[in-house]
């Protein structure tokens, strides 16, 4: 696996029943340095889902995942991974493979040491308790007028960071309740 080797990177593949197929050694060294208790054997042959917390962030990455095996089309995210002392800025790109199998690489793009609590807390990601997600066209409402697919969606609010927890709710947009209309019109 050619750029394993580089720090700040760690790839891993799935198949299409999202079980790891494969992982690079640096993901093990970056799960140490995060604290994850991570062991390889544990990792290879085993749901993907078994190592991400969270109901709306693993419902936030099957959107995601089903999004680029639809399309055959690579999505890259922001996501917070932060370790006990540093915040972690990480992208994830999903890349599509054969027979529906995916790959995850994650790179680090900055790393800042933690202020103080008070510091940490006034974080600058726009907070939003509740989002609401179409469910005809799974997409995000980021504004009152704008939805957004869900790659867009996670960058326009800050999803995948550490300090709020949001909640998704389900709805209908604007554009898909106007079609539903018609269609039973
Ligand atoms: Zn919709």
């Amino acid at each position: 696996m050619n750029g394993c080797q580089e720090n700040n990177f760690y790839q891993y593949d799935i198949n299409k029943d999202n079980i790891i197929t494969s992982i690079c050694q640096d993901f093990l060294r970056f799960a140490e340095q995060n604290d994850y208790l991570l062991k390889e054997a544990r990792i290879l042959n085993s749901p993907l889902f078994d190592f991400i917390e969270g109901d709306d962030t693993r419902y936030m990455n099957s959107v995601l995942i089903n999004r680029v095996r639809e399309t055959k089309i690579q999505l890259t995210v922001p996501f917070r991974c932060d370790s006990q002392d540093h915040r972690r800025y990480m992208e994830m790109s999903i890349i599509p493979l054969e027979d529906d199998g995916l790959r995850f690489k994650n790179f680090l793009v900055k790393s800042e040491k933690k202020q103080d609590i008070v510091l940490s807390n006034l974080d600058t990601h726009k907070s939003i308790d509740v989002i609401s997600m179409c469910s005809w066209c799974n997409r995000f409402k980021v504004t009152n007028t704008q939805w957004e697919e869900a790659d867009i969606a996670v960058r326009e609010l800050g999803l995948f960071g550490d300090n709020d927890r949001k909640r998704i709710t389900h709805g209908i947009c604007q554009t898909c309740s106007e079609l539903i209309m018609t269609a039973e019109g």
